[in-house]
């Protein structure tokens, strides 16, 4: 018997990159996956049939995270999914993995910059947890993907490290409020992934060196290590971590 098998999960921002490794992970381990997407219809699909093509299960639920209008319809996206597959609107996964960057320094940017990071990254999970709640099972699973730029000081990228930031004491908070439930949340912190958003600097040579350089294990991250951490504490293996922020850098600035 796979380790997920009867389980819903739902990773936002599962079209590309991290999300899109998440998903592929969890439905490899029997979890029926909600693969949500922001524009990327066509992305998403692309992770369905690789999820369907290794005998797996997923659905795809397109939503923009940028307004409180955007968790809703997701979340009304869902429950008419889950209702007609299951019977019932309820789900075991939340995967927190939707996310935006930045190329503005602190001293560029504006508040229209600073609203949409926190918007994307912050006040999203924010509610979507908020409206889960009554759909998460008992025992449960919340992962929110931070970043490393919380352990380390890298100013360049000051709003999106104060984003994740607060990702992580939501974390801490939210395990606090849900262990009653048997439910945990913990916060996994990659490093440098190979995924759209480093594209334009990591398939530079000088941009490759720095980021191999970065990590005590001289490489660059994949999505499936962090999905591979993901699936850990979404597992029952994880049952007894809560809490959280599990470092996932391949040892970067130890
Ligand atoms: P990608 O840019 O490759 O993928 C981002 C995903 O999020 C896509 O599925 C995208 O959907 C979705 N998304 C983005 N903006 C929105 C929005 N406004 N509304 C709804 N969906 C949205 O990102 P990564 O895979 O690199 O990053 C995933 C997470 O990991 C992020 O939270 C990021 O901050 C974090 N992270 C990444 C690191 C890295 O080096 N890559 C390092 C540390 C943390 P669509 O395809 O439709 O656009």
């Amino acid at each position: 018997r796979k380790r997920l098998e009867g389980r819903i999960a739902i990773v936002t921002g599962a079209s590309r990159g991290i999300g899109k490794g998440i998903a592929l992970r969890l439905a490899a381990e029997g979890a029926l996956v909600a693969v949500h997407y922001g524009t990327r219809r066509d992305a998403a699909e692309d992770t369905i049939s690789a999820i369907e093509e290794a005998g797996g299960s997923a659905f795809v639920v397109g939503a923009e995270l940028d307004s409180l209008s955007g968790v809703d319809r997701l979340l009304q996206i869902l429950d008419e999914e889950l209702i007609r597959r299951t019977g019932s609107n309820q789900f075991d996964i939340l995967v927190n993995n939707a996310g935006i960057g930045t190329s503005s320094s602190f001293i560029e940017t504006s508040e229209e910059d600073f609203d949409r990071l926190f918007s994307v990254n912050v006040k999203a999970p924010f509610f979507l947890v908020q409206q889960s709640l009554g759909r998460l099972r008992d025992g449960g699973r919340i992962i929110n993907i931070s970043s490393g730029v919380t352990r380390i000081a890298y100013p360049h990228i000051m709003t999106y490290n104060l984003t994740k930031g607060a990702l992580n004491t939501f974390t801490l908070h939210l395990a606090q409020l849900l262990g009653p439930r048997g439910i945990t949340v913990n916060a996994v912190m990659p490093g440098i992934v190979d995924t759209d958003v480093n594209a334009s600097w990591l398939h530079t040579p000088d941009g490759h060196k720095h980021a191999v350089e970065m990590s005590a294990l001289g490489r660059v991250g994949e999505p499936s290590d962090i999905a591979d951490i993901v699936a850990f504490t979404a597992s029952p293996d994880g049952r007894w971590v809560t809490g959280q922020m599990l470092d996932a850098t391949g040892g970067s600035h130890l």
